[in-house]
């Protein structure tokens, strides 16, 4: 059987429409209709809810008295990514689901919403909020140019320091750039907020250079006052499977980044029938933007059940929308083969035990397959970061930091996905750069 996969499932005009934006931005009069529906809470939940402690009543009540910058700045000040966030925050499970109007009348105010119509404006006309201190004479290395890297080096350039990034990708703005779904950043706003960010200065970035390549740790902490790793995931976990390099078994995580980075989508190969094996957010980007692209038959399979997903529901209800099937307590057995290429995979039923340990029950399932995404998760590449995993100590492969995101080297601090105990979102990897940037320049000053 011939695998049926090519580009140009469809015009150019269809694309298009099936890649708008996923939340249409508020017009003035939407806005202040969500406004007024906010309670200005003290001690507001939605801000204890946000991982970067934004005044949210704060930012909405600017917004109601047409204080648009001032509302920006409430929101930029704690959280310098406050844009990207507005618009791949998983909202539902973080300041809207605990909002007061979500308990009284199941709709929440549309935090996410309002922030983006705050800092839309200010960022596209890079209207500078932030004044830099006086200069330090400090200068600090920041690994990677990623949501917690950018925010690190801004915190640090605002208190007077000087910020060289090394960066391994040709771009900065880590997934940002390269990984976050397409339709929840149109029109190039992660490079747009990439160079506001960049705009106050004092910050040096230089792409392509790797660490454990170009250079190593130690050379950095030679050379540097301190040092800050953003370095994100940058390997994907295998499904552990014979034939698990075979053709047409694909890495979602770089299927979206030819996706993202592709002058025109129509230029993508896609296969008819696809299935997507995870249950994260990469699981419904890979599987929502294939069937976007023209694929007929997309189905995510997951082992365990909907509660387990790492995807909220909204996003799981999205997909569904979106035409992708979801099957869930099916665990891959056995990869199809034709020649070497994938037709298919077998899966067995999964349930859980007593002890709540997940059991295969000998049932098996099958789903042909033009192609098959591997989404099932991403982890540190050790080996290509030199000696750097034998000078930190690590937990369960990633970075072991301190409150303050600093590392077990004095001079060394980390933050975002390459850090243990993260939750692996845009917006803590942000939060992770600011508190980070911050204790860095309290041992600058030599008070830590
Ligand atoms: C497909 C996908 C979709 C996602 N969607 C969402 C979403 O909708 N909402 C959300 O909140 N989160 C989402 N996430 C998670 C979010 O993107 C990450 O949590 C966030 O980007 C982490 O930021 P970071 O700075 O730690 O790492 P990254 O964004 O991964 O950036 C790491 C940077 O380090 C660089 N680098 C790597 N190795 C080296 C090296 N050796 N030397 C120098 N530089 C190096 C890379 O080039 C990159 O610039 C998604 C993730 C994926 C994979
Ligand atoms: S919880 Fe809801 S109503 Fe209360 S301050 Fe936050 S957004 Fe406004």
């Amino acid at each position: 059987m011939q695998a049926d996969i090519r580009t140009g499932r469809l015009s150019e005009a269809e694309i298009e429409s099936n890649f708008t934006d996923m939340h249409p931005p508020l017009d003035r009069p939407g806005a202040l209709v969500e406004a007024d529906r906010c309670y200005f809470c003290f001690d507001a939940p939605c801000s204890t809810a946000c991982p970067t402690g934004i005044d949210i009543p704060g930012f909405i009540q600017k917004i109601r008295s047409n204080n648009i910058k001032g509302s920006a700045y409430t929101i930029l000040s704690e959280n310098i990514m406050g844009g990207m966030c507005s618009r791949v925050c998983p909202t539902e499970v973080l300041c809207e689901e605990v909002c007061v109007r979500t308990t009284l009348e199941g709709q929440a105010v549309k935090i996410g919403l309002l922030q983006r119509y705050a800092t839309d404006a200010i960022i596209h006309d890079k209207q500078q909020l932030f004044r830099r201190q006086q200069a330090s004479g400090k200068h600090i290395a920041v690994v990677g140019g990623g949501p917690a890297s950018l925010s690190c080096a801004h915190r640090l350039a605002t208190l007077g320091h000087q910020v060289t990034i090394l960066n391994a990708a040709e771009k900065p703005g880590g997934l940002n750039e390269y990984g976050i779904a397409a339709y929840k950043t149109v029109n190039d706003f992660a490079r747009t907020e990439v160079d506001y960010i960049l705009d106050i200065g004092a910050i040096e970035v230089r792409n392509g250079k790797s660490l454990g390549t170009d250079f190593s740790l130690a050379a950095l902490r030679e050379e540097y006052d301190a040092v800050f790793l953003g370095f994100g995931l940058a390997g994907v976990n295998e499904l552990g499977m014979d034939s698990d390099r075979a053709e047409g078994i694909v890495d979602a995580v770089e299927y979206i980044a030819r996706l993202r980075q592709s002058n025109s989508k129509t230029d993508l190969p896609v296969g008819r029938k696809v299935v997507v094996i995870g249950g994260g957010m990469t699981a419904i980007d890979v599987a929502v933007q294939s069937k976007q692209l023209g694929a007929e038959d997309v189905t995510i399979v997951y082992r365990r059940g909907p509660q387990q997903m790492g995807a909220s529901k909204f996003e799981q209800d999205f997909a569904r929308t979106s035409g992708v099937r979801i099957r869930h307590w099916l665990a891959p057995a056995q990869l199809k083969m034709d020649g070497n290429r994938v037709c298919g995979v077998r899966f067995e039923y999964t349930r859980l035990d007593e002890n709540d340990r997940l059991q295969t029950t000998g049932d098996s399932y099958e789903l042909e397959a033009d192609v098959v995404f591997k989404a099932i998760g991403q982890q540190v590449l050790w080996n290509a970061l030199g000696d750097t995993q034998d000078i930190l100590e690590l937990e369960h492969g990633r970075i072991n930091v301190n409150e303050h995101r600093k590392t077990s080297l004095a001079d060394v601090w980390a933050g975002g996905d390459c850090i243990f105990g993260g939750e692996d979102l845009t917006v803590s990897a942000v939060q992770d750069g600011k508190i980070a940037a911050m204790n860095i320049d309290r041992f600058l000053q030599g008070s830590e």
